[in-house]
């Protein structure tokens, strides 16, 4: 029997971590040692939002710049993965999804992937949010996406758990808010209890706390979708955890072996 690929949920805080060298960078890159090599990588990155869900299908797909106020270095890299066409497009077509040639490797897949792979040898498509969706439509979208761990497919999920860059403090090593520890705490038991409710429940835990941890959800969403896509048998681990400029939350998270 055919053991599933992982799910990999990555915190991608700052563009700057595309460059960096540190305790986060090093998890990625063991991951993609260590880690039997998938065929292909499906990334649901929160910097794609869309009105209905797309795939992208690009054969070369560009490298994305997209932010603002960086150093020249960043707006140099180049991420040359080759797209994974076919596997997109067949999920596309599975799905009804609309498939899309235009978009490319947005900054939340690069920073993360040049980490995970840094040779840019494995084929990469990304599968958008869609904006018109609530919570629990986009678990369900993760529940799309889990026969792509029997086909070799390795699932990235790149946001934070908690994203907060109004309240940001731009100490490095500024001390965490209560209510960020908080989120991170609770979003951790709720993963490892399998409570899929709870990850959804922005009445039961009070909407004053989500608004502080998200006062914009799209980088608390690729999280649903990596739980959407794993299983009952799927050990959750936390290969990196911290708190960053006081409001990111750059905990990671396997699922599965
Ligand atoms: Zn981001």
């Amino acid at each position: 029997m055919n053991v599933p690929m992982p799910v990999l949920f990555v915190g991608h805080g700052s563009p700057m971590n595309a460059v960096a060298d540190n305790a986060f960078t090093q998890t990625l890159a063991r991951f993609g040692r260590e880690t039997p090599s998938p065929r292909a990588i499906c990334v649901v990155s929160a910097h794609w939002v869309t009105r209905g869900t797309e795939v992208l299908t690009a054969r070369q797909p560009r490298t994305i710049h997209d932010f603002y106020g960086f150093p020249r270095q960043l707006y140099e890299i180049q991420y040359a993965a080759p797209g994974a066409s076919d596997d997109a497009s067949a999920l596309a077509r599975e799905q009804s999804w609309r498939a899309s040639e235009e978009w490319g490797f947005d900054h939340g897949t690069w920073s993360v992937l040049r980490h995970l792979y840094p040779a840019a040898d494995v084929p990469v498509f990304q599968v958008s949010l869609d904006a018109s969706r609530g919570l629990r439509d986009h678990l369900a979208l993760g529940e799309e996406l889990r026969a792509l761990r029997n086909r070799g497919v390795l699932l990235v999920g790149s946001g934070n758990i908690v994203h907060n860059l109004r309240r940001i403090d731009f100490d490095a090593g500024a001390a965490p808010y209560d209510w960020a520890v908080e989120f991170d705490a609770r979003v951790a038991a709720a993963l490892q209890a399998r409570d899929a409710g709870g990850l959804i429940s922005e009445q039961a835990w009070g909407a004053g706390i989500w608004a502080e941890a998200h006062p914009t959800v799209e980088h608390y969403l690729p999280l649903l979708y990596c739980f959407g896509a794993s299983s009952i048998a799927d050990e959750v681990t936390f290969p990196h955890v911290g708190i960053e400029h006081a409001s990111i939350s750059m905990r990671m998270v396997r699922f599965g072996a």
